[in-house]
């Protein structure tokens, strides 16, 4: 994975974009799916293996489950806004397993499990992968992947973000 910060500014950042009303709850949500494929780490302790569709990278990282997590989430507290609710939580469940395939470490991505189960990475692997450990993202290690990700994720999502505020600064002052 990358960090934990990383898949959460990502998922910030298409919130703010798209949601003109930058719902507190989505924004809380959003993050919270960015950051919950990672949890298929518990296949580990289980002994499934690694390239095993429910392995790490695998079902929670495809483009089915981002589907079925967002519309179920959209139908239960979306109220009357589950398209925006939908549209938010899709993208940002799915970007937590483009930043992986972005990365310089572990397996493939699963995208099309169960339909297909080879693993993908992108011809772009600039995402350094960062430690699970507290003690190791202090480390040098750590400081690598804050620089990667500072550089190939926080940059650009700021970026957005400027643009963004300014566009719409300006757009209500016509
Ligand atoms: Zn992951």
């Amino acid at each position: 994975m990358a960090s934990i910060f990383g898949h959460g500014l990502v998922a910030y950042t298409t919130t703010k974009v798209i949601d003109s009303k930058s719902n507190k709850l989505l924004v809380f949500l959003a993050i919270l799916s960015a950051i919950l494929p990672d949890l298929d780490v518990i296949a580990f302790k289980f002994g499934i293996d690694y390239l095993h569709p429910l392995g790490h990278r695998g079902f929670t990282h495809s483009i089915l489950f981002a589907l079925i997590w967002s519309g179920f989430v959209s139908l239960l507290l979306g109220k009357n806004r589950k398209l925006t609710f939908m549209i938010v939580l899709f993208l940002s469940t799915v970007s937590h397993g483009i930043l992986d395939a972005m990365t310089t470490g572990g397996k493939g991505v699963g995208f099309f499990i169960p339909f297909e189960n080879s693993r993908y990475f992108f011809p772009t692997q600039v995402i350094k992968v960062s430690p699970i450990g507290v003690e190791q993202f202090f480390s040098e290690w750590g400081l690598r992947v804050i620089w990667s990700e500072l550089k190939y994720i926080a940059i650009p999502c700021f970026i957005i973000l400027i643009v963004h505020y300014v566009a719409r600064k300006l757009k209500s002052q016509i």
